[in-house]
């Protein structure tokens, strides 16, 4: 298999251990942040590697995904793109820190829209997005068909799904979701979900309790 012309490193962040993942090319330094549920650590590593941070993604609107994004907008002055079918969960994320405890999270301003079919493209690094909805409607994950992996942020885990149970979450969808469009792609994928340890598309299609090919 040829090398990817990136790096993905996830990092966990929040009490949730949501997995953040920043995207790098390791020639250029040119970064992008995904699901940055709190700034302080994605910062550190990005300061760290000393990466130029382009821009900023989500999966969804969580609190454990965006929480930290207002943040690290306002140090490094990228935009923010995110799917706008999840616009409700963005605007009530004051309310979900407070129903979880936290202190005060400012909510991200939004760039441009995530739809299916686009395609996030910064230098060598580029991700097609596929629509995903179910655990939140507007939930979309990242493809790189290329390196054969897929940021999956809360759709599919290893030996297990995403939540159904929050507001204007589906069963139904998130089901339709996996097997329609993650399923269908190469069952060597490297899965890196938004919690939990890696896993690949062909396991989890063969052996998944909730959902199977
Ligand atoms: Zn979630």
């Amino acid at each position: 298999m040829s090398t990817p012309p990136f790096t993905i490193l996830e990092i966990p962040v929040t009490p949730f251990q949501q997995n953040s993942t920043l995207w790098f090319d390791e020639e250029t330094s040119q970064a992008i942040a995904c699901d940055v549920g709190d700034a302080a650590p994605v910062l550190a590593e990005i300061e760290r590697r000393k990466l130029k941070l382009q821009l900023i993604v989500a999966t969804h609107g969580h609190l454990d995904h965006i929480g930290g994004t207002a943040d690290l907008k306002a140090a490094t002055g990228v935009p923010f793109w995110f799917p706008s079918g999840d616009d409700f969960w963005r605007i009530g994320l004051p309310q979900q820190a407070s129903m979880f405890g936290g202190g005060i999270v400012e909510i991200p301003e939004v760039d441009r829209d995530l739809q299916h079919h686009d395609v996030v493209e910064i230098g060598r690094m580029r991700m097609e997005v596929r629509h995903c909805p179910g655990h939140t409607p507007g939930h979309v994950v990242f493809y790189d068909p290329v390196g054969k992996r897929v940021v999956a942020g809360d759709v599919l885990f290893q030996g297990s799904i995403g939540r159904t149970d929050f507001p204007r979450g589906s069963f139904k969808e998130l089901e339709k979701s996996i097997k329609e469009q993650l399923y269908t792609l190469p069952e060597e994928t490297l899965v890196h979900c938004g919690h939990g340890p890696t896993t690949t598309i062909g396991q989890e299609a063969r052996s998944n309790p909730f959902v199977q090919a």
